[in-house]
């Protein structure tokens, strides 16, 4: 792996002075720099080889033993092989001044998330509302409640408190930056940083605000009317834009995310827009058809079973399931029809059914043999005539 040449590298004479480097540096920094070129690993790799070339050739030191000895040299100044790995722990040293003049402060180094004192959005806040299905089916009118960040009334946002006097902070003489040397693998260099002392104020209180301690906003309880339309569904998120928390330089507030939680239904599951209901009738209900009430979204409906209904079969009532989201129309209601089978028969229950059996099938008890198979099965052959039979027999049978 060979190293590209310091000087190529920057685009400059080998004689170069200290003015003509910076020049080109600041060029090349411009043009390369993460925040200007974001997902662009080539620039970033580009602009880590700059600042490279720059931190070596900036320093006379540095610089006259790579025009001696090239890369070895440097590399070996500083323990060998140990390359510029500085570079990646975030020590880009002086370069940031440079880099902050030219980009008028707002920039730092790590991507975009490090900006300083550029407007950032503020946090966001998820909420988690839950509701009963019926409200999830056709929408509601509610308030919710969190907490969110507001400037302290107290102070104003200035996080000293009233009546108190504020001094320049001592720490960084009211810059609210503070530079320190840091020693590399290059030797000394210089970085900036926000003020540990006034966290950048530049200022510092003779007593911190007794309500925020300072920090000039305050966590509060806030609430806020929102309306939930129609048809959202367990895990819908909803975005409420600028109710979250205060943005920071002048940004805007983050936003609310409100996650919806559905409470399941004792009666209805949901598929998309369609609900979905069991419905258990008996063995008479389902052979001769009977009316019965099933519940809707709408309330009690009348729902007619047709005599001679297999367990299991599905019915559609039309547009009786969930509205659609933002849109027109609704789901259907699904009826499943099962056929409960009774338990602990009464003696008398049991004649009945043996009775039952007898007149349907001519025999004591019902055994399906090998060789005529299809004897107890009344659904075969002509229809009409013999499903007639059976119903009338049954009727008999149960009356
Ligand atoms: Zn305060
Ligand atoms: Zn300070």
């Amino acid at each position: 792996m060979s190293k590209s040449d310091y000087y190529e590298l920057l685009g400059v004479e080998k004689n170069a002075d200290e003015n003509e480097l910076k020049k080109a540096y600041r060029k090349l920094a411009m043009k390369y720099h993460p925040d200007r070129n974001p997902d662009n690993s080539e620039s970033e790799a580009k602009f880590k080889e700059i600042n490279e070339a720059y931190e070596v050739l900036s320093d006379p030191e540095k610089r006259r033993l790579y025009d001696q000895f090239g890369h070895a040299g440097v590399n070996q100044n500083m323990g060998g092989g140990g390359g510029f790995g500085g570079f990646e722990g975030g020590g880009f040293g002086g370069f940031e001044d440079i880099i902050n003049e030219m980009f008028g402060g707002g920039f730092g180094f790590g991507g975009s998330g490090a900006r300083r004192n550029g407007p950032r959005k503020g946090k966001d806040i998820r909420v988690d509302l839950t509701l009963e299905f019926e409200e999830a089916a056709f929408g509601k009118k509610t308030t919710i409640e969190y907490f969110r960040t507001e400037t302290c009334d107290v102070c104003h946002g200035d996080g000293n408190e009233p009546g108190t006097s504020t001094h320049k902070c001592t720490t960084c003489n009211g810059t609210g930056e503070v530079r320190y040397s840091q020693r590399s693998l290059f030797g000394e260099s210089i970085s900036v940083k926000p003020c540990p002392t006034c966290k950048g104020k530049g200022e510092t209180f003779e007593k911190p605000c007794h309500q925020c301690k300072g920090h000039g906003i305050v966590k509060k309880k806030y609430s806020k009317d929102v309306e939930i339309p129609a048809g959202v569904f367990h895990g819908a998120n909803m975005q409420i834009r600028g109710e979250g928390d205060l943005g920071q330089n002048g940004g805007p507030r983050g936003d609310v995310i409100i996650v919806i939680r559905v409470k399941p239904h004792k009666h209805f599951t949901r598929d998309n827009n369609d609900i979905y209901y069991e419905l258990w009738v008996t063995y008479a209900q389902a052979a001769l058809g009977a009316e019965v009430l099933v519940p809707t979204l709408d309330g009690k409906a009348k729902f007619s079973i047709p005599e001679g209904t297999p367990s299991g079969k599905q019915f559609k009532l039309k547009g009786k399931g969930i509205p659609v989201l933002n849109g027109y129309g609704r789901g259907d209601q699904y009826v499943k029809v099962n056929v409960e089978i009774p338990k602990n028969l009464t003696k008398k229950q049991k004649e009945l059914l043996e009775a039952f059996e007898m007149e349907l099938t001519g025999k004591k008890q019902s055994t399906v043999s090998e060789d005529e198979p299809n004897k107890t099965s009344t659904g075969k052959g002509k229809k009409g005539k013999e499903d007639k039979n059976f119903f009338d027999k049954m009727k008999d049978v149960l009356s």
